[in-house]
């Protein structure tokens, strides 16, 4: 049976494009359909990350957090300014050029690298063909092999439906056109902080209300202890164990308000809003992407079901990034998609699913990877710490921002790092390094034994592996 493509790519997101392209460069026939459309009706590939995640949301909080300091630090520098005045109108108009740059250069990219994009709705049928509709339009394409990239969408509660412009999703948080005076946020998970910074710090009160009794779960809990801290004396209001109840709406046009009432341990308690922000979590984009007739099996959780090489139950059909399970982030998703394309052209691909960075880009800014001390106790590992403070980093001293904490975690016998754990400044970049030696298989002593350039922020990682053999210099360690 003659085929169209050798590839078929449903979605443009992180994991989409980065499938396509490498397909292409593998020199596979390859074909990607997306069908995000920006405010003006215009197809933007890119998906969730470049359209409304990753990227907006870390243009506002750069442009939040530098509008913090000029108010706040600069003078601390000797640096006086006039009245600091904010233009939310230039800040958000500086974020969509940021997005459209980005997102016309992955169109760019699929060009160049001959991919015939699409535009519409795809939908898999059986035997690897593929439905694509474009309003009244509908082409049916095929393929041998088959990469479904379909992303995830924002979770909505019932007690809590969108309504526009008052109570909003991550998409409408990045778009408000005035700073509100009092912002609640629903859920205090990555988004939920970041986008909480974002409004603090241009001058709304932010209340942040929170299921869980324990405040980040999955980050190493001495770090979550003073994340929260430090989060609590820039002013957000982070209120755990607050179960929500109900929502009501009140006022009309500009004057919209919505009472949120929730329950904590001392019984319902309410709180008036201006907007709130829904930020519980995310969904897979499974059900609609494929028809019954296609028979993919889907998990309990309504992810499409993969194995680890992101195999679907139908031979030649993959799935990867946010509709898969795993953690739902674009170099997650990226890096299946470099994995499946190197399967597909027949040669070696692999991903290290124990060695993802996961980074929350407040400010200090959090980061980690591998285990968390928590885990480690858990699993009955052995295992010594080391960490180091910034505020006795020079460099940070210098910056003037020594907030957080470098913390290593390795293997009591063999010293082979089982986990990293960073808050403070930089802490995204600072991450990489990590990864790199866990990659690598390396020590503690691996480290201590680099050369790390002075002064530098990294420094902070070199004194964290010294001190797991309690000979960090720049603090004071345990006479042995
Ligand atoms: P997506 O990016 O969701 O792309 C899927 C694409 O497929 C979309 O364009 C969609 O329109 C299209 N599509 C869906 N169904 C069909 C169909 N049937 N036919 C055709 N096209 C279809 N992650 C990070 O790693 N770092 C961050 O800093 C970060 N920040 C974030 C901030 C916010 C506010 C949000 C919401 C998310 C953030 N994320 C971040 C998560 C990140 O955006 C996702 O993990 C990532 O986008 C997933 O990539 P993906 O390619 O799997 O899916
Ligand atoms: P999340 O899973 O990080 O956090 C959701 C939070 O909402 C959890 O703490 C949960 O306990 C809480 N919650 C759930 N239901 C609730 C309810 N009814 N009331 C109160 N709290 C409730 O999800 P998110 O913050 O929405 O982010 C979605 C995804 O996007 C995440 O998987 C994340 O990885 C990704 N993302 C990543 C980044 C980054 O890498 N920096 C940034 C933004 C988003």
């Amino acid at each position: 049976m003659s085929v169209d493509f050798d590839v078929i790519v449903i979605g443009a997101g992180p994991a989409g494009y980065v499938a396509a392209i490498r397909c292409a460069q593998l020199g596979l026939k390859t074909a990607c359909v997306d069908n995000w459309l920006n405010e003006k009706g215009e197809p933007s590939l890119g998906g969730t990350c470049l359209n409304v995640g990753c990227i907006p949301s870390k243009a506002l909080l750069q442009s939040s957090e530098m509008f913090e300091q000029a108010n706040n630090d600069f003078k601390n520098h000797g640096i006086k300014l006039g009245s600091v005045e904010l233009d939310l109108k230039t800040m958000m108009a500086r974020k969509n050029k940021v997005v459209a740059e980005l997102t016309q250069g992955i169109s760019a990219l699929l060009k160049a690298n001959k991919i015939e994009t699409k535009t519409g709705t795809a939908k898999l049928l059986a035997d690897k063909k593929i439905k694509i509709t474009d309003g009244g339009n509908k082409t049916v394409i095929s393929a041998d092999n088959i990469i479904i990239a379909s992303g995830s969408s924002s979770v909505q509660l019932a007690n809590a439906p969108l309504t526009e412009n008052l109570i909003v999703d991550s998409s409408g948080a990045l778009a408000f056109t005035e700073v509100p005076a009092r912002v609640g946020v629903i859920g205090a998970g990555v988004i939920g902080l970041e986008l909480g910074s974002v409004w603090r710090r241009l001058g709304s009160e932010v209340v942040v209300l929170e299921a869980q009794d324990v405040f980040l779960p999955a980050a190493d809990q001495q770090i979550a202890r003073d994340a929260q801290r430090a989060f609590k004396k820039q002013g957000l209001d982070i209120r755990l164990n607050a179960r929500l109840l109900e929502t009501k709406i009140s006022g009309s046009g500009k004057n919209k308000q919505v009472e949120v009432i929730y329950q904590d341990e001392k019984g319902n308690q309410s709180v008036v809003f201006d907007k709130l922000i829904v930020a519980v979590g995310r969904r897979a984009n499974s059900e609609h992407v494929c028809d019954e007739e296609a028979e993919l099996l889907l998990d309990e959780r309504c992810y499409i079901h993969v194995n680890e090489k992101c195999e679907t139950s139908q031979p030649g059909v993959y799935a990867i990034g946010d509709v898969v399970r795993g953690p739902m982030l674009a170099h997650k998703g990226s890096e299946e998609a470099m994995m499946v394309a190197e399967l597909i052209a027949g040669k070696h691909g692999s991903i290290n699913y124990d060695l993802i960075p996961a980074v929350i880009y407040t400010h200090p800014e959090i980061a980690w990877v591998g285990k968390t001390e928590q885990q480690l106790k858990a699993a009955g590992e052995n295992y010594n710490v080391g960490s180091f403070p910034f505020v006795a980093s020079g460099r940070a001293k210098a910056q003037g921002d020594t907030a957080g904490l470098v913390k290593v975690l390795s293997q009591s016998v063999t010293d082979r790092i089982l986990g990293v754990h960073i808050m403070g400044s930089h802490a995204s970049e600072l991450i990489a390094q990590a990864v790199i030696a866990m990659e690598l298989g390396a020590s503690a002593e691996d480290i201590a034994l680099t050369i790390f350039a002075h002064p530098s922020l990294s420094e902070a990682l070199h004194e964290a592996a010294l001190a797991v053999d309690n000979r960090a210099i720049h603090i004071m360690q345990k006479k042995s």
